[in-house]
């Protein structure tokens, strides 16, 4: 099959297309024929090296992708079945094939195309951990997604707006504001706007905040929050100086968002599937490549004006 491997840590340039044989599915594995792949900013972090956790060289990317099951291997029970429509969250899927843990393979429902599936993975395990199990969202909370136009973003708004919640959201472009207010946000603004994110709040302020560059913006966060607001940080790419009373005279939180246990996942996957099978979950797919130009989803997934998911097509 093909794949794309990484021999060495680097840019974008290290990302191969290479030939190399399919891989046999282990016992509790389930092989799956991939038709696409998400590309999710971590994605690029591994590449560079310069994450924490670092893959025994060489390695196949990724971990979201969505295809149809092609064999299931021993002890695996209750799983899908062969020719059924899956996406995969948790598996390297910049190739035509893996052999994914079963507990990685979720069933695609029908309507939803393979790019939308290869969208649900790292996103929406990502903002529903935020909304529900890091800040608690309740219906009626006012939610302010503070990068809404990318893959995180958008699952975020969706996510929130299906539970009731008042949704505000903030894109770098006017075409990613208008691809979160059809997402479901009520309102949108720029990532910088404070005097309006202010107005958008209410008298009351953002009971919660998800945050995708907390080193730009936790500041102004704890200044946006209600009484007992909370902020998760989902993405941050350096430091940040806060004014602690900003959170002490609210009795405010600022949460970490990023380790589940292998139940969380399990569970999460369950409510994921509920919403995309009755519709109040529909992936956005924004720009896609074909998988021999991974280099150049790296290069866009970095890149600003974001409309949705960076997704490969899987020949
Ligand atoms: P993405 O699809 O590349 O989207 C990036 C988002 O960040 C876009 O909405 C972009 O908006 C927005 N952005 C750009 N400048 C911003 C600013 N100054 N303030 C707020 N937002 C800004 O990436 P993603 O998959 O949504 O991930 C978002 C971040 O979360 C990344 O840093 C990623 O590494 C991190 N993340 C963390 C976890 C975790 O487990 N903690 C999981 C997934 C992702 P415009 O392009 O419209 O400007």
């Amino acid at each position: 099959m093909q794949a794309i491997r990484v021999r060495g840590f680097g840019g974008p340039e290290v990302l191969r297309l290479e030939e190399v044989p399919d891989p046999v599915p282990g016992p509790g594995e389930v092989l799956v024929r991939l038709r696409a792949a998400g590309v999710n900013p971590v994605d690029t972090y591994i590449r560079s090296g310069s994450y924490a956790r670092r893959p025994e060289l060489p390695y196949v990317p990724g971990s979201d992708g969505a295809g149809e099951v092609a064999a299931v291997g021993p002890d695996v029970e209750g799983g899908p079945r062969p020719g059924e429509r899956v996406y995969v969250a948790g598996a390297p899927t910049y190739a035509q094939m893996v052999a994914a843990p079963a507990a990685a393979v979720w069933p695609l429902p029908p309507g939803l195309t393979f790019e939308q599936g290869a969208a649900v993975g790292v996103p929406y395990r990502t903002a529903y951990l935020a909304l529900h199990l890091a800040a608690r969202a309740q219906p009626g909370d006012r939610v302010l997604v503070r990068g809404g136009s990318g893959g995180v973003g958008i699952a975020a708004i969706q996510i929130a707006a299906a539970h009731g919640c008042e949704v505000v959201a903030t894109a770098g472009t006017a075409g990613g504001r208008a691809l979160v207010e059809e997402a479901g946000a009520l309102a949108s603004c720029g990532h910088g706007e404070d005097a309006r994110l202010l107005d958008l709040a209410g008298p009351r302020g953002y009971d919660v905040i998800v945050e995708m560059l907390a080193n730009v913006n936790l500041a102004s966060d704890l200044s946006l929050l209600a009484p007992h607001g909370r902020v998760a940080v989902v993405g941050s790419r350096g430091e940040v100086t806060v004014d602690p009373r900003q959170l002490m005279s609210r009795s405010a939180a600022v949460l970490g968002v990023m380790a589940m246990s292998a139940d969380e996942r399990r569970r999460i996957h369950l409510a994921l599937g509920a919403g995309l099978r009755n519709g109040t979950l529909r992936p956005v797919v924004g720009p896609g490549f074909p998988l021999t130009e991974a280099s150049a989803a790296h290069v866009a997934v970095m890149s600003p004006g974001a409309r949705g998911k960076v997704i490969l097509r899987v020949p």
